[in-house]
C-alpha cells in the first residue's frame, strides 16, 4: 500500500468505521448490550482509544445462545447439505479477501502486528482457513460396522455437536476466530464467538461479512466482551455443547472446571515455552534469523515461540552473537510502517509483565546481552531481548514470558536422550525446533521431544491442514486438518435388529 493510499485509508477509517457505535451481533441482527457498558479499545502503538465496543454481560451470552439453539434446531441450516454449506464458507473466503486491505490496516491498528502480517498472514490465512474446512463440510461420515452379533446391522453417524463457543486471544484475533468457526460452520454446528476485549474489531468486520454473503441468522453471532462477565457466561451456559478456548493456561484450566456443569466438551489452546535446538552441523545461515524470527516475530506475542534457545556449546557463541546482532537490526515500530519488523506489545500491562520478567531474569543471575527496556516513550514497544547465563530454576526460563525475550543455554551433551530430557524440562508442550543436517539425529529427537509440532530446519508456521496443538498443559485436542474438523462432530452408533 502506498503511502497516500494508507493516509487516505486511515482517515476513511478513523472518520468511518473506528467512529462507529459496535453492537452485538446476535440471530443476523446488530442490537445493544444489555447493560450499555462499553470497552475502549486501545491502538497499542500509541495507547490512544481507537473505538468503543460493547461489553456483553451474561444476559446478552444467553441471547446469543437461544440464537445460536434456535438456528442450529430449526430454520435453514439445519437443512443445508455440505455443499451449501460450503458456498457459503468460500463467500465469506472470497468477502474477507474483497476487503482484505481494509481489515488487514484494522487487526494492525488494534493489535499491533506488521501490516504485511496481517494482510498476507491474518486476512489471506484465515480466507485459505475458510476454504481448507469448506472441503469437509459433507465429507466426514461414519462407517458401517459388522460386530460381533452377526445378526444386527450396524453404522456410525457423524452428526454436529451443536452450540459452539469460541473464546479467542488478543494474538492474532482473525485467524483464532476463523480457526474456530470455520469446522464448526463445516460440520453444521452453530457459533457464539467471544473475541478478547482487547482485539475485538476485526471480529466486528467479521460479522458484517457474515451478514453481506448471506449466512443464516444465528450460525454466527460475535460478542463482545470482557473474559467476566461474558467469556465466563459461555463456559458455564448449560445450553453450549462445545468450548473452543485459545489463550492462556491459566484461564483454560479455569474453564476445564467452569464447564463441568453440563460436561461440555472443550479444547484448549494454551501456552508454550518452545524450546529451539540448535546443533553444530545447522546450517546457521538459516537458523540464526530463524531463531531469532521465532521469537521476536509478532514481538513474541505467539504461544509457539522458540524462547528456550539451546545451542550446542561448539556454536553457541556464534549463535547468541548472530541473534543478538539482528536483535540489534530489527525494525521496532507501528505496524502500519511499511519497514517495520515488530510491532508493539498489546498493552501496558503486557508490557510491565514482559519487563518484570526481565528483572527477574537479571535478579536470579541472568546477563542481558541485548534490549530488556522499553522502547520510546510512546504506545507499548519493547527491545528484542536476548538472556544468557539462564538456568533452569529461573522464571524466565520455565514461565511464559509472551514477548520478545529468549533465553539462551549451551548444550553441553552429545546424548540425544539427555538432550531430550533439557528440551521437555517444561510444564508446557506445543513446539519444538531443531535445527541439523542429520536427519537421523532429528528424527530420533523428534520421537522423544514432548510437543505438539516439532519443526526441523526452519518453522512448520499454522496451516490450516495440518494437526496443532499441546502436550501436557499446552492444550487438550489439536486444531486445523482432520483432527480440527473432527471435534466438531459427535458419533452416533445405529444398531438394527435384522
Ligand atoms: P490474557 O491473560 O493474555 O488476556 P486470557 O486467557 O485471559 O489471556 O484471554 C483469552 C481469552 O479468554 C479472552 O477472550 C478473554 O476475554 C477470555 N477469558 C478470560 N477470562 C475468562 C474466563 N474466566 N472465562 C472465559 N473466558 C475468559
Amino acid at each position: 500500500m502506498n503511502a497516500p493510499v494508507l493516509t487516505d485509508r486511515l482517515k476513511a477509517l478513523e472518520t468511518g468505521f473506528f467512529a462507529e457505535t459496535h453492537k452485538l451481533f446476535i440471530d443476523g441482527k446488530w442490537i445493544d448490550s444489555e447493560s450499555g457498558q462499553t470497552i475502549d479499545v486501545i491502538n497499542p502503538a500509541t495507547g490512544q482509544v481507537i473505538a468503543k465496543v460493547q461489553a456483553a454481560n451474561a444476559a446478552d451470552i444467553d441471547k446469543a445462545v437461544k440464537a445460536a439453539r434456535r438456528a442450529f434446531e430449526s430454520g435453514p441450516w439445519p437443512a443445508m447439505n455440505g455443499t451449501e454449506r460450503a458456498k457459503l464458507m468460500w463467500r465469506l473466503a472470497d468477502a474477507l479477501e474483497e476487503e482484505g486491505d481494509e481489515i488487514g490496516l484494522v487487526e494492525t491498528l488494534n493489535n499491533g502486528m506488521p501490516m504485511m502480517m496481517a494482510r498476507m498472514g491474518a486476512v489471506g490465512g484465515s480466507a485459505n482457513n475458510l476454504r481448507y474446512n469448506a472441503g469437509w463440510a459433507g465429507k466426514i461420515n461414519g462407517e458401517t460396522i459388522v460386530g460381533h452379533n452377526l445378526s444386527r446391522h450396524t453404522y456410525t453417524l457423524k452428526q454436529p455437536v451443536g452450540v459452539v463457543g469460541a473464546i479467542t486471544p488478543w494474538n492474532f484475533p482473525l485467524p483464532m476466530a476463523i480457526a474456530k468457526i470455520a469446522p464448526a460452520m463445516a460440520a453444521g454446528c452453530t457459533v457464539v464467538l467471544k473475541p478478547a476485549e482487547l482485539t475485538p474489531l476485526t471480529a466486528i468486520r467479521l460479522g458484517k461479512l457474515i451478514e453481506r454473503v448471506g449466512i443464516p441468522p444465528g450460525v454466527v453471532n460475535i460478542v463482545t466482551g470482557y473474559g467476566d462477565p461474558a467469556g465466563k457466561a459461555l463456559v458455564e451456559h448449560p445450553d453450549v455443547d462445545r468450548i473452543s478456548f485459545t489463550g492462556s493456561t491459566a484461564t483454560g484450566k479455569w474453564i476445564v472446571q467452569a464447564s463441568a456443569g453440563n460436561l461440555k466438551r472443550v479444547s484448549l489452546e494454551l501456552g508454550g515455552k518452545s524450546p529451539v535446538l540448535i546443533f553444530p552441523d545447522a546450517d546457521l545461515e538459516k537458523a540464526i534469523p530463524g531463531a531469532a524470527m521465532g521469537i521476536f516475530g509478532n514481538a513474541g506475542q505467539v504461544c509457539v515461540a522458540g524462547s528456550r534457545l539451546y545451542v550446542h556449546k561448539d556454536v553457541f557463541d556464534k549463535v547468541v552473537d548472530g541473534v543478538t546482532g539482528m536483535a540489534k537490526a530489527l525494525r521496532v515500530g507501528p505496524g502500519i510502517e511499511a519497514e517495520t519488523q515488530m510491532g508493539p506489545l498489546i498493552s501496558q500491562r503486557q508490557l510491565d509483565r514482559v519487563t518484570s520478567y526481565v528483572q527477574s531474569g537479571r535478579e536470579q543471575g541472568a546477563e542481558v546481552v541485548v534490549g530488556g527496556e522499553r522502547s520510546g516513550n510512546q504506545g507499548y514497544f519493547m527491545q528484542p531481548t536476548v538472556l544468557a547465563e539462564t538456568n533452569r530454576d529461573m522464571r524466565v526460563v520455565q514461565e511464559e514470558i509472551f514477548g520478545p525475550v529468549v533465553c539462551a543455554m549451551p548444550i553441553n551433551d552429545e546424548d540425544i536422550e539427555q538432550i531430550a530430557r533439557t528440551a521437555n524440562d517444561t510444564t508446557y508442550g506445543l513446539a519444538a525446533y531443531i535445527w541439523t543436517r542429520d536427519m537421523s539425529v532429528a528424527h530420533k529427537l523428534a520421537r522423544k521431544l514432548q510437543a505438539g509440532t516439532v519443526s526441523v530446519n526452519g518453522s512448520a508456521g499454522i496451516d490450516a491442514a495440518v494437526p496443532f496443538g499441546g502436550y501436557k498443559q499446552s492444550g487438550w485436542g489439536r486444531e486445523n486438518g482432520h483432527e480440527g474438523a473432527e471435534h466438531f462432530y459427535e458419533t452416533k452408533t445405529v444398531s438394527v435388529a435384522l
